[in-house]
């Protein structure tokens, strides 16, 4: 039977956001406060956890494909060494202008990660820092939007995003709460 999924976005909701650049190199990923816990307690809880990731400093040939998976391999790494896991890493390399099915705000990494690990899309929940995570979520029919402070986005810009999201907190922990909680109605 297809199984709820939580998306999480990678900057700005697992690692602190770089300010108008890339994440380039493994020096550059520091994780936000609470976040490894965040995913385990997802695991624990018998969601699917996906990353879907727009890194299209690949495509301007800024960042190595080599780089983005050493990255990767140090967040497994570093989530495995608490007992977390992400069930799959869905990345667009693309830059903006080449027009693929797959950068965020399309729906593409969604629906490569619903085939991929049988998820139940509208049972499951989003948790981005911008308005493309929304969008794209929303396109691909998950069911529950929910925003984050912790990236780049200030706060009263949150509050004008189409679609709207279903309810904002400071960070990813702040998120998971609430998932495993009283989703009030949700
Ligand atoms: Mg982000
Ligand atoms: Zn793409």
């Amino acid at each position: 039977m297809s199984r709820a999924a939580v998306f999480l976005d990678r900057d700005g909701v697992l690692n602190v956001a770089p300010k108008g650049d890339w994440v380039r190199r493994v020096e550059g990923f520091h994780w936000l406060p609470g976040a490894k816990e965040s995913v385990r307690r997802l695991n624990d809880a018998g969601f699917v956890v996906a990353l879907v990731t727009n890194q299209s400093g690949i495509g301007r040939g800024l960042i190595s494909q080599a780089d983005v998976d050493a990255i990767h391999e140090k967040m497994v790494h570093d989530l495995a060494e608490i007992g977390a896991r992400l069930d799959g890493i869905f990345i667009c390399p693309h830059e903006p202008t080449a027009g693929c099915h797959c950068r965020k705000p399309k729906p593409g990494l969604f629906e490569q990660s619903v085939t991929a690990l049988d998820i139940d899309v509208s049972k499951s929940v989003m948790v981005g820092d911008s308005a493309t995570d929304m969008t794209a979520a929303r396109s691909a029919g998950v069911g529950v939007l929910l925003a984050v402070r912790s990236g780049l986005a200030p706060a009263d810009e949150i509050s004008a995003w189409q679609p709207a999201p279903d309810a904002v907190f400071d960070d990813l922990a702040g998120a998971v709460d609430w998932i495993l909680g009283d989703r009030d109605g949700l």
